[in-house]
Parts: C-alpha cells; structure tokens; sequence
C-alpha cells in the first residue's frame, strides 16, 4: 500500500489571518452578528453555509485547527473538543442509544475504560471486553444490536497493535462503525485510510506536546461531524464541550512542527528501548522484532515517523519500579507524571495510575503487571546521554 504523509498535508494548508497574519487570526467571540435577521433564521436550520452563529456551535479560530486535522487524516471533517474524553464520548454517545451494544478493547486509557464500563450501563448501553489482537473473539462478540468497535491503534498501556485493516472489514460486513483512537501515534498511522470510520485524539498529548492544556479532537465524515454538531440533535452541540479558541490557536501552532517531535520521540525510544533490550528488561516496543506484534506495525505505519515515543517496561513489582522513576526523577531524566508526548519524559506505574480504573482482576488478566512502568521518551538532545544515567539508575536499584 502507498504510505500517506500527513505532514505535507498540514504544510499545505494556507490559513493566514484577517490582515495577512502568517497565522489565522484568533476569534475572540462567542457571539457573531448578522447584517440580516433572514441569515440568522436559516443558520438555526443548517443553512446559511459559513456563518457563524454561536462559539458552542463553531468558532473560526477551532474549525481552522479542525480542518488542518482532517487534512492530517483525510477525512471530510473535524470537530475539535475541549478535551480527549470529551471526544471519545461524544463519538459514542453520537452513535448509540439506550439497549445498543458496543465490543471494545479491554485494554484502553483507563478513562475510556471506566466510562465504557462504569458509565454506558446508565443508559442500558452493553458492552463487550475482548483482547483486540485476537479477531475471531472479535467478530464473534457482536451481536445484533451491536452498534461500534472501539479501540485504540496503540493500546494503553500495554502497546498492542490494531490490525485497522481487518477490524476495518469486520465492521463494514456487521454494518457497524469503526471507532479508533489514535492519540499514540499521530502522522505514524492513518486509520481513516485504513478503513476507520471515526478518529479520535487526545490533544493534551503529543498533537500539543506541550502539557499546558488539555484538548480532543473527532475526525470523520461530513455526515458525521454534521449530526455531531447539529443545533437540535447533536451530542457535542448540546452536551457542550468546547474549546476555546485562544487555546485551539495554539495547539494549530504545536500541531505544524508534530512532524519533526514526532521523528525525533521515535528515535529516542528506539534507541531506549534497544538499549533496555541488551540490558535484559522485559520491554514493549512496537519497535522491537520481539513486539509480538512488530510485523503488523510495519504494515500499518507511515515509516518515516518510526514506531512513537511509548514503551513500557515490567520491572517486577510496584515497589521496584517506584524506586526506578524516583531515581530517575532524581537524575533528572524526567517527571514522574501521567500524561505523554510532553518534550521531557515522562514516567508512571500504570496500573497504580492511568489505568488504576481497571480492577486488578482484569489488570492481571490482561499482562498489567504490578510493576509495569510506562515511558514517554522525551525529545532529548543526546540520548546516549540518557541512557547512561537511566542505566545508573537501573544499577543502583539493582534492577540489573
Ligand atoms: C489522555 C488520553 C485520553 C484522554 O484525554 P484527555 O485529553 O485527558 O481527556 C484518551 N485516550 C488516550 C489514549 C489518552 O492517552
């Protein structure tokens, strides 16, 4: 298949601003005037194309970051949020309703997997946990009131990979939508040319790569994004989650140098996770020949901007890898934080953190060990450097 590259697409995009500003100026309103009282009538009905009516609805300085995002994934539309849960639930609570069915990943952002199982059943929504990697318990999960599959390209935290392709096909034979999110590897995988119907994002993570704001995004159809947003019906124009737009016209700016973060996080935890390899840890990284899933990563990826900036490492219990990332933290590695695709690495025992939301039962079931300690390798400079010093650290704890 020919590899997408989603950078030039935002490159290409010429957004400048009211006066020529080299960016798209930002629309400090939330409230717009209509020269003619007819214009304001039929904007309430979905026509007057390109009016603006009101900032919950659509504000200029977020549809220039929603368009530059579609452009990015090649979808008709985007919709912008004013954070990735917002997103995420949107999209679901969009397409289902009370008595549906959804089959998802049992591994995903602990948020997701505690709306998925804590809140849906409010409104009798059910909902399948299957191990994503294994299609056939997959395509014998969904039933005839089967709605949607979720899952995440990249799982949390556990980094198995989404054959988007083939989940892809099993939706289309069902009828059903294909919800992915792809907060893990922007520009790295294109899931809607692979067949998703909904992409999802985190922005509070590497899209913004800055950790000052928390932000989502929904790439999809024209139809989609329409209803989402429709005046009388749409889920995110009446549930209201909205971005506001001093904070959209920075996170456009972050999103056009993604590329080169991007590049250079995959080339730091390449190098890391090799190293960590040698060193004997037990490491996942979709990098890796030993990822059991390293071939079909290939498959699905855009090369050029390497396997991303997560890995996760088991160092055996709890206890062992609190005193890794305290040393670390320390040497100045990194922070010990939640949260990822921040310019400095990032480290945290998952299932005592982002994925403490999963019961241990499940964590267990699933591989997450007590001492599973997810990386999000920052932009660093010299990275031989780092690892000298997170090796100094692995010894003093006598990890190796
Ligand atoms: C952080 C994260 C979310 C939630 O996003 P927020 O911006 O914190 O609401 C969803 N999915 C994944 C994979 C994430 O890492």
């Amino acid at each position: 298949m020919k590899k997408k590259d989603p950078a030039s697409r935002i490159q290409d995009l010429r957004q400048f601003g009211e006066f020529g500003g080299v960016n798209p100026s930002i629309t400090d309103s939330s409230t717009y005037t209509f020269l003619e009282a007819d214009t304001m009538v039929d904007s309430f009905h979905g026509e007057a194309q390109g009016c603006f009516l009101y900032s919950r609805h659509w504000n200029p300085s977020n549809k220039y970051l929603a368009d530059a995002l579609a452009a990015m994934e090649e979808t008709e539309e985007g919709w912008i949020t004013a954070s990735g849960m917002a997103a995420i639930t949107c999209a679901i609570l969009e397409l289902c309703k009370c008595g549906d069915h959804i089959v998802t990943s049992v591994t995903t952002y602990g948020g997701t997997f505690a709306f998925l199982k804590n809140y849906l059943p409010k409104f009798n929504i059910d909902v399948s946990f299957v191990n994503i990697v294994d299609l056939d318990s997959v395509e014998k999960a969904v039933r005839p009131n089967t709605r949607l599959i979720y899952t995440e390209t990249l799982t949390n935290p556990l980094l198995q990979v989404s054959d988007v392709s083939a989940l892809s096909g099993i939706c289309k034979k069902h009828g059903i939508k294909f919800i992915i999110d792809n907060t893990f590897t922007p520009l790295i995988v294109s899931p809607a040319a692979l067949g998703a119907d909904i992409v999802v994002y985190s922005m509070t993570k590497f899209i913004n790569g800055k950790n000052d704001c928390v932000a989502g995004a929904i790439c999809s159809s024209a139809d989609f994004i329409n209803s989402l947003s429709d005046v009388n019906s749409g889920t995110a124009m009446l549930l209201g989650p909205v971005l506001d737009p001093l904070r959209s016209s920075s996170i456009l700016k972050n999103l056009n140098t993604l590329h080169i973060r991007m590049k250079q996080h995959s080339r730091n935890a390449m190098y890391i996770a090799e190293r960590m390899f040698e060193a004997g840890l037990k490491i996942t990284y979709p990098g890796l020949e030993s990822h059991p899933q390293h071939e079909l990563m290939k498959e699905i990826m855009n090369p050029e901007f390497g396997f991303g900036g997560m890995l996760a490492v088991d160092l055996g219990d709890h206890e062992t890898s609190y005193r890794v990332m305290q040393a670390m933290q320390d040497q100045d590695i990194g922070y010990l934080a939640v949260s990822l695709g921040y310019f400095k690495t990032l480290f945290s025992n998952s299932g005592h953190s982002t994925s403490s939301e999963v019961p241990e039962d499940i964590q267990r079931e699933i591989g997450l060990s007590d001492g599973l300690t997810r990386f999000s390798i920052g932009l660093d400079n010299d990275i031989e450097r780092t690892w000298a010093k997170m090796l100094g650290c692995l010894k003093e704890t006598r990890v190796v």
